[in-house]
């Protein structure tokens, strides 16, 4: 029996919620305490459904991962490191989804987390195409203040991608997915899987397996590339060619693109990841401040990213 809740995690979980204010479940709840009313989403190893609290009546999205499935494919690690991620980062950040409960059953594991009720950012790019400046602007800054958030935190996400990013009630970004996420702590050694999705893969990760933080901050660049330009930054017409593409850092911008959105990401699509903005120690060259502190972010009001108005999507 894979006993991922006997660990201390849940207790972890419970005083964070109540440490931040909300409040706490009287007994751990259970998947008869939920109602489940619609399926948003599948993963390759989960289902991701819409469901009340019968407690509380509050909506919550859970997902659920099939115990036996997990094991006939070794994945409960993946899953148990996706639960220690969540659980990290559970004291809280607007830009990133929140887990409230962990538990399990005979046959299957329960993540319940911040329903997120306006889809992914990917369906908006293929409905829209593009974003606009301000738009793409918003949304990088505030891709940018989680990241520094979950790297404060120790987590690397690895697999940020437009799929990974979920609009909230007001339209603001809520990161999603840390199935393939890892906590880096300093001195330990460097995980050497290969995980991500072509498109968004740093060449480091495809040559060497090789994760730092940095690997987010690559994703960065082709995401903002992406927002701006309404294409992969890297595209081949296979996997295999895309990445050969990235390995040579081979891109080009098209004809318009905004001046400081091109230097930005090109500060971010470095092949070295230590020269990557935001990369860099605290105080170095690269660094987040540097990041925070780049022309393209000038307009930016850091302070109210999360409760100023948020700009017309277009
Ligand atoms: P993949 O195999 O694609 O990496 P996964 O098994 O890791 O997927 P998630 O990406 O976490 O699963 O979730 C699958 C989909 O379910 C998401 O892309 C999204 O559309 C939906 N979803 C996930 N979390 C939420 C949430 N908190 N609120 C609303 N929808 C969600």
């Amino acid at each position: 029996e894979f006993g991922l809740m006997d660990d201390p995690a849940e207790v972890e979980v419970a005083t964070a919620c109540a440490r931040s204010g909300s409040r706490k479940p009287q007994g751990l709840p259970s998947v008869r305490d939920f109602a489940f009313t619609a399926t948003l989403g599948e993963g390759s190893y989960s289902e991701v459904k819409r469901a009340t609290y019968l407690r509380t009546g509050q909506e919550f999205a859970v997902k659920v991962l099939d115990k036996a499935f997990l094991k006939r494919k070794g994945k409960m690690s993946t899953a148990l490191d996706e639960k220690n991620a969540l659980v990290r980062l559970s004291s809280g950040h607007p830009g990133i989804v929140r887990l409230h409960h962990a538990f399990h059953d005979q046959y299957q594991l329960y993540f319940v987390i911040d329903l997120v009720p306006n889809g992914e950012m990917q369906t908006l790019l293929s409905r829209i195409g593009s974003l606009s400046v301000t738009c793409a602007r918003y949304y990088s800054a505030q891709i940018v203040d989680a990241l520094a958030f979950m790297h404060a935190k120790n987590v690397v996400h690895r697999d940020l991608k437009p799929e990974n990013l979920l609009l909230d009630e007001n339209f603001r970004i809520k990161i999603c997915d840390f199935g393939t996420a890892k906590i880096l702590e300093p001195g330990a050694e460097s995980d050497q899987t290969f995980v991500g999705t072509a498109q968004y893969v740093s060449p480091e990760m495809i040559q060497k397996n090789e994760t730092s933080f940095s690997v987010d901050f690559w994703a960065l660049g082709c995401i903002i590339y992406q927002m701006i330009a309404g294409r992969f930054a890297f595209q081949g017409l296979s996997a295999y060619i895309t990445m050969e593409k990235i390995k040579k850092v081979e891109y080009a911008f098209p004809e318009g693109f905004d001046e400081e959105a091109k230097d930005l990401v090109q500060k971010l699509l470095v092949r070295e990841p230590t020269v990557r903005l935001g990369a860099g120690a605290p105080g170095t060259p690269y660094g987040m401040h540097t990041l925070r502190s780049h022309p393209f972010f000038s307009v930016i009001e850091w302070e109210t990213l999360w409760n100023g108005s948020v700009p017309r999507l277009q």
